[in-house]
């Protein structure tokens, strides 16, 4: 008989976490497991803001896939360009496959809700690559402001669009990286000009207020400033207009727009045939998507309906590997004719960086900051890695110093 075919689309925290679980679970005469992802390493998604702001290398925040997959695994570098669940198939430009078991783990792509002038005038930090060019743009804005002798301060703006996660974090980074490319580029520092802008009425949604308080003020005192309930409403390659009042609106010169507000799953779920919004898939209990027995969803491309608070869960790195790991013991009671579990979140906490040396955070019932919950999230990030890699990957790429 033939062997059934696994195949997993994307080797980030979901898929990657599938596969190295599936692999242990699942034996090379069993079935043939299939990954397949756009580049040959994998890359710390949670790490993209060091990477951008420039703190981190990005080759610190990636790794061979092959470092970790073995021979129970044939890997194929290729993107998708098209699935559809209807008809088993996938198109990649490596050609097309097919499947028994199927799993999409394609990640997330920025929101950008309409905005005009976003698409073409902000930078994001949606992969290795993009986080690279955020590092390189503000890196030439500010060696080309030295250089010029009519000099524009504008040049040395950066505009960060978002207060969540993401926002936070990244200007945790710069606060840190600000100081150096000024001595680095021979740049006053009080000419830099650092701007949060937030729609929302309040920063970090979801965290506990006195740590966000934490947050505003270490993030001022590194010369950060925040625009918030103030809703960024057009981009242009001069800048940014924000709404400041009814019909208020202020426009702000900068040499760097970074958008960091906001996520949805990969768009190619929404021409795969699974119903979704937002190109997320609400998936039933068990990881799977609705109406396709064979289809689960894992991580961003993922809803998932948090019933107790009566909101979904948040697109995390944290939801993904767990997920994962229900999902290769799904696949696995599957092929063994058995029934499937159903996903149980254990939410950890969270810890979000304010530069490498300080951060706010909640896990084990208890509020942190400063460098205590900075040590944290070096725990929280090199435990992503060895839950992937073991104890090998995380002594090389893993983050020790901690004080
Ligand atoms: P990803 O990890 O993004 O992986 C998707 C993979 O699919 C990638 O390898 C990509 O190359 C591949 N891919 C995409 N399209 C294609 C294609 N067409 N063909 C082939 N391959 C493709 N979460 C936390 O829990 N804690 C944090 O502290 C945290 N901090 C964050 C900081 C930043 C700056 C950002 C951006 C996110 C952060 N998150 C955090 C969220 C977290 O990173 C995501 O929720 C997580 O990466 C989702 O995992 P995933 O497997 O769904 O997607």
């Amino acid at each position: 008989m033939k062997r059934p075919t696994i195949l997993v689309l994307g080797a980030g925290y979901g898929g990657l976490t599938t596969v190295v679980n599936l692999q242990k679970m699942v034996s090379a005469d069993e079935a043939e497991i299939i990954l397949i992802n756009k580049n040959d390493y994998h890359y710390e998604t949670t790490w993209l803001h060091e990477v951008g702001a420039g703190t981190i290398s990005p080759d610190k925040a990636r790794y061979p896939i092959s470092s970790v997959i073995n021979h129970n695994v044939r890997f194929v570098q290729a993107t998708v360009e098209n699935l559809d669940v209807n008809t088993k198939k996938v198109e990649t430009s490596a050609g097309e496959f097919t499947y028994d078991y199927l799993v999409i783990g394609l990640g997330f792509e920025g929101e950008t809700f309409g905005i005009k002038g976003l698409k073409e005038y902000a930078l994001s930090l949606t992969n290795i690559n993009t986080a690279r060019q955020v590092r390189e743009h503000i890196e030439y804005q500010f060696a080309s402001w030295s250089l010029d002798e009519v000099k524009d301060d504008s040049k040395l703006t950066i505009i960060v669009g978002g207060a969540g996660f993401t926002g936070i974090e990244f200007l945790g980074e710069l606060g840190n990286r600000i100081p150096e490319l000024c001595k680095e580029f021979d740049i006053p520092q009080e000419k830099v000009r650092v701007l949060c802008v937030e729609a929302a009425p309040m920063v970090l949604p979801g965290f506990d207020p006195q740590l966000v308080e934490y947050a505003k003020t270490q993030l001022s005192k590194k010369g950060i400033e925040f625009s918030i309930g103030t809703p960024l409403v057009e981009a242009t390659p001069e800048g940014v207009k924000i709404k400041k009042g009814e019909d208020e609106f202020e426009f702000v010169k900068a040499g760097t727009v970074v958008w960091a507000a906001g996520v949805r799953g990969n768009s190619l779920i929404e021409t795969s045939g699974i119903e979704s919004n937002r190109a997320r898939i609400a998936v039933r209990k068990d990881m799977r998507a609705p109406g396709f027995d064979d289809v689960f969803v894992v991580g961003d491309c993922a809803f998932l309906l948090n019933e107790e608070a009566g909101r979904p869960y948040p697109p995390t790195a944290q939801i993904a590997m767990q997920q994962a790991v229900n999902i290769a013991k799904n696949i696995k009671h599957l092929m063994k004719g058995e029934d499937t579990e159903t996903f149980v979140y254990d939410d950890k906490g969270a810890v979000c960086s304010l530069g490498h040396d300080d951060a706010i955070g909640n896990a084990m019932g208890r509020k942190f900051t400063g460098k205590t919950a900075s040590a944290l999230k070096k725990v929280v990030d090199d435990r992503a890695l060895f839950l992937v890699g073991g104890v090998g990957l995380t002594l090389k790429k893993g983050k020790f110093k901690f004080l």
